[in-house]
């Protein structure tokens, strides 16, 4: 068990981070940021921040020297950095990071592994795009291998000449066929150095542009009943990466069973809910997990929850959210409110 004020390090510098690190500082223990961005608002919350680019090697392994653990709350840290710094402190390891950072090894990793993603290929070409639409028809969306994240990278196509081939040649793609979704949900657990799992109950998400909006507690009856394969594969994952902390994977409920989404090695937005809906929260059950302390329980509060994501400008409307007296906000302390960003949540139990 790490001992009190020991240093936990977080890998990037978001609301994530800003949230692990609130987590990390009411169980005793000190945060030390790590983030290439000019402000970071889990540094504003946290007694130690390095700011440096993830390729300054020499601050990275300062870094490193200062902390008793390491965590991200960023997937696209790039991986090869991580690699020469002591692995025992990083939790959850790398090989999480490599497979949740590239669509395509995601996508292949998690078939082996008995899930069903979205018919996929990967598109390096004009002649592997066609290939595929050839194979699996449209309408499909085409999205970058890397780097996209809310929707960002991404081209729904209804033929070839939906995208063009400037775009196709860019950067490696992977295509996906479009699945027709009843709802979407997200499994959220958290696995501990000794391998206990636990569940957080599944959420409603619907998003807006890409971008999570809602998350709501009971989701419908559909979801409730591909949870339990959706679990199965979420904790197979787990177990296949050896991995410490929350994890999440995003699925789609089909007709046809849960279609696996995405995984995320991190917390996630649709666990914001978890702060005040559930017993223990993602953020404080992911500090326990890192720092071999007994996992809290991750029952849920009430049957009711629901969770909205402040986007943009509209998040400073503070008196307005602040009109019901049941609602907790959140705001991540960004100084700029533009438009798409996430600025801060509300939640609201019961
Ligand atoms: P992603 O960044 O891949 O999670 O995509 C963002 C959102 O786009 C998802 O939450 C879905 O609402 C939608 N989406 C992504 N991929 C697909 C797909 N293959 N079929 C249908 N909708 C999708």
């Amino acid at each position: 068990m790490l001992a009190p004020g020991s240093t936990i390090g977080i890998l990037g510098g978001g609301q994530l981070g800003r949230m692990m690190a609130m987590s990390a500082a009411q169980l005793g223990y000190r945060v030390h940021v790590f983030a290439p961005d000019e402000h970071s608002v889990a540094a504003d919350v946290s007694p130690a921040h390095t700011r440096a680019d993830w390729s300054a090697s020499a601050a990275l392994a300062a870094f490193a020297e200062a902390c008793d653990v390491i965590t991200y709350e960023f997937e696209n840290v790039p991986v090869a950095p991580l690699l020469a710094l002591d692995q025992a402190k990083l939790a959850p390891g790398p090989r999480a990071l490599e497979v949740a950072q590239d669509r395509f090894s995601e996508k292949s990793f998690v078939s082996e592994l008995g899930g069903t993603p979205a018919p996929f290929a990967a598109v390096d070409s004009m002649a592997d795009l066609e290939a595929a639409i050839a194979r699996f028809g449209t309408p499909a969306i085409v999205k970058t291998r890397r780097d996209g994240y809310d929707g960002k990278g991404q081209w729904r196509i209804a033929s070839a000449a939906d995208i063009s081939a400037s775009e196709v040649v860019a950067t490696p793609m992977v295509f996906e066929g479009f699945v027709t979704f009843e709802a979407e949900f997200s499994v959220i657990l958290v696995r501990g150095r000794d391998g206990e799992v636990r569940f957080w109950d599944s959420t409603h998400n619907t998003h807006e542009q890409g971008i999570l909006a809602h998350s709501v507690l009971p989701a419908p009856a559909i979801v409730g009943e591909q949870v339990p394969e959706a679990r199965a594969l979420a904790q197979r994952i787990a177990e296949a990466l050896g991995y410490v902390g929350v994890m999440t994977c995003e699925f789609f409920a089909t007709d046809d069973g849960p279609v696996f989404n995405e995984m995320a090695p991190r917390v996630h937005n649709s666990g914001h809910w978890t702060i005040e809906g559930a017993v223990t929260s993602q953020f404080e059950n992911h500090i326990r997990a890192i720092a071999g302390l007994p996992l809290g329980d991750t029952s849920s509060v009430a049957g009711k929850v629901v969770m909205d994501n402040l986007i943009g400008p509209e998040a400073f409307a503070i008196a307005r959210h602040l009109a019901d007296p049941r609602a907790h906000l959140h705001l991540y302390g960004k100084l700029e409110a533009r438009e798409g960003r996430k600025m801060g949540h509300i939640t609201r139990v019961g």
